[in-house]
């Protein structure tokens, strides 16, 4: 057997040397069979196993379970063997310290953390010390019968007996739980993690000058209680697409806080129209985990009407979130600028009408530089439409790939996109306004 991190004493001297269950003055037979023949039964009583232990090692069938056909079996085994029963035996179990007495208090701790909080899985996470998983599994491979269950398995089956004494519906799942629950047996310490639920949606943000999420203000970081420029809120904007969907749904579920996950995002003041953007909310530490989506959508909807609306929820799982972070779908535009210099109708609808089917090559925009690498990339202009021009002002509508940056494909970025509806008309173009008129996502 290998033991790397303990140095190089095997694990039999380690035990020799403890003084936790070395039975002074009484013969023990090291060398008895393994349970469930009496003699084994005998020697671990000796050696000062609990009842728990006893009953989970011995390979006996009792009418009791745990502590009681433990005693069932001690019982026996004292009426074997009355020599036995005058033995001094140790009283701190060699294979659990004791660690079974801790069941229901572990049990009733874990539950009192989560008064209140709807769930129906869990997962149990037990942390034990190794050396004595280790002492454990050496003295049970050694006497207990054959097919033992280890201490590990054996400690979280009780506490999940016993919790499900209290609560019948929980289930015990080994991944994707509702709760974590981790026992750290050293310390008796519970923790408990109540795991977020996920939403997806599509969102209409119908006027500009809301961001997407919700951005720290840029004096104060949104640390403490905000500063003097953000008012005490530590937000830049006051409100984003975040807090208006997520406010409601945080009340509803009881929860502490939110997530937002966009296919994309548009610019703070750009308007995201027609269906709507994906998106998937996730719910933090809520309290309830289920509830009639067409309620929360009202809910969300009756928010702020004429900024953010909702629609398509669904209920999802964090699976969703990078499927609609890394989804790459066409979208239409329509925009509107200005130009310094006027130019007939018919060369401006001949010039922006050459530009559809085009291959943008676009350098990463000046105003994203910062938060973005250097690079170009290439995107395809699908088609353009209804093309307006109104003295000095022109508007027109385009499909393009994902990820065009569509107000430097009208002003050119200082040259960095090529063509572009300036370089073709070759005029300055100021845009006046951005909408998303359509994300052609499934
Ligand atoms: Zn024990
Ligand atoms: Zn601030």
């Amino acid at each position: 057997m290998e033991t790397p991190e303990d140095g190089d004493e095997a694990p039999e001297e380690e035990w020799f040397d403890g003084d936790d269950f070395y039975n002074q003055g009484a013969s023990i037979d090291w060398d008895s069979p393994p349970c469930p023949a009496p003699l084994g039964i005998a020697h671990v009583i000796k050696i000062g196993v609990c009842d728990y232990c006893l009953h989970r090692i011995s390979g006996r069938k009792t009418q009791s379970q745990g502590f009681e056909g433990g005693a069932e079996l001690r019982s026996e085994a004292h009426a074997r063997d009355s020599e036995l029963s005058r033995q001094q035996i140790p009283e701190i179990c060699p294979l659990c310290e004791n660690l079974f007495d801790d069941v229901g208090n572990i049990a009733e701790r874990i539950t009192e953390s989560l008064n209140g909080i709807e769930f129906k899985t869990m997962q149990l996470g037990i942390h034990l010390p190794k050396d004595l998983l280790q002492s454990e599994d050496t003295i049970r491979t050694k006497h207990g019968s054959q097919g033992s269950r280890p201490l590990k398995t054996s400690f979280a089956t009780a506490i999940q007996n016993e919790m499900l004494l209290n609560s019948p519906g929980i289930s015990f799942v080994k991944d994707y739980p509702d709760i974590m629950v981790t026992v750290d047996t050293l310390t008796l310490r519970v923790d408990t993690d109540v795991r977020p639920v996920f939403i997806y949606g599509r969102y209409e943000k119908l006027v500009r000058g809301i961001p997407q999420t919700r951005w720290p203000c840029r004096s104060c970081r949104g640390r403490g209680d905000g500063c003097e420029s953000c008012e005490g809120t530590g937000l830049q904007y006051s409100e984003s697409v975040q807090d208006i969907i997520g406010e409601p749904v945080k009340q509803i579920l009881g929860a502490l806080d939110t997530s937002f996950h966009g296919m994309g995002r548009e610019d703070i003041d750009v308007r995201c129209l027609g269906s709507g953007r994906p998106f998937v909310l996730e719910i933090k530490n809520p309290r309830l985990r289920e509830f009639e989506l067409s309620e929360i959508e009202k809910k969300i909807n009756s928010n702020e009407p004429e900024k953010v609306r909702v629609n398509s929820l669904k209920w999802c799982t964090k699976k969703d979130v990078s499927r609609v972070k890394e989804a790459r779908s066409e979208k239409s535009y329509t925009i509107r600028f200005k130009i310094d210099n006027p130019i007939s109708e018919q060369e401006v609808v001949k010039s922006i009408e050459a530009l559809s089917g085009v291959t943008l090559e676009q350098e990463t925009p000046k105003r994203v530089s910062h938060r973005r690498a250097a690079k170009t990339r290439k995107r395809r202009v699908t088609s353009i439409s209804n093309i307006l021009v109104e003295e000095d002002e022109i508007q027109f509508s385009l499909r393009c790939e994902a990820g065009t940056y569509v107000k430097e494909l009208v002003h050119s970025d200082e040259g960095r996109t090529t063509p572009s509806v300036s370089s073709v008309i070759e005029r300055e173009c100021v845009v006046l306004w951005l909408d998303v008129d359509e994300i052609h996502a499934d």
